[in-house]
């Protein structure tokens, strides 16, 4: 059996993300049509946008590595990407759409900020600086999308109750 090490893991997770942040890209023009408010569409469009660059900023890591950059199926987030349909297709016309969504979509951005938190803390036990660079931006704009997320979650069940 070939050792496992660290670098090993790393990179298994590396693929594990790569394959969620490609899924999330197909993922988020949908939800941004379904989104009822102008604001939650908009947030769903920007975070769109910032996946492509993540994407590419994981492109850079596998590179930094020699590695191909390759996907490899992620159950966890076929499973939350599944039940943010669900919810789409549940709740379409209804007032509780867009909280709906907003919590379909705080559950993707904390699977990512799992992954990118353990990820760079790895990175860093292997010394790789520039790797913890890369995966810090992407973590920081995980972050970010999931507190605009949680503003946005209020107004979303205020305008609900309105
Ligand atoms: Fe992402
Ligand atoms: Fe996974
Ligand atoms: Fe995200």
């Amino acid at each position: 059996m070939a050792e496992k090490d660290l670098l090993a893991l790393f990179v298994e997770t590396l693929k594990d993300i790569y394959y969620a942040e490609k899924q999330i890209y197909k993922a988020l023009p949908k939800m941004a049509k379904a989104a009822e408010s102008t604001a939650l569409r908009k947030a769903f469009e920007k975070h769109h946008d910032e996946t492509e660059g993540q994407i590419e900023r994981l492109e850079q890591i596998f590179e930094l590595l020699h590695k191909p950059a390759r996907g490899k199926k992620c159950d966890a987030i076929e499973g939350i990407l599944d039940e943010g349909k669900e919810i789409m297709e549940e709740y379409e016309g209804t007032p509780p759409l867009d909280a709906g969504l907003v919590s379909a979509a705080q559950a993707v951005e904390h699977y990512e900020i799992a992954r990118y938190g353990t990820l760079k803390t790895w990175a860093s036990q292997l010394s790789m600086a520039e790797a913890v660079r890369l995966i810090d931006e992407t973590l920081d704009e995980e972050k970010k999308t999931d507190e605009a997320l949680t503003k946005l979650a209020v107004s979303a069940v205020n305008a609900e109750a309105a």
